[in-house]
């Protein structure tokens, strides 16, 4: 189980996750992208395309 960065809510890794793979937040809407660090998988904010570097 992991926290939302935006607002916290908690977004639940499914156990066969795939790294790199992307889940979002039920409450918010916003893209993470599913990352192994030791055992423990994390989340950071998903790359969507043309979002953040125009066109
Ligand atoms: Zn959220």
């Amino acid at each position: 189980m992991v926290k939302c960065l935006e607002c916290d809510a908690e977004i639940t890794i499914p156990k066969d996750v795939i790294e790199g793979e992307i889940v979002s937040c039920p409450d918010c809407g916003s893209a993470y992208e599913v990352y192994k660090e030791g055992n423990n998988f994390q989340i950071r904010p998903a790359k969507i395309e043309g979002e953040d570097w125009g066109e």
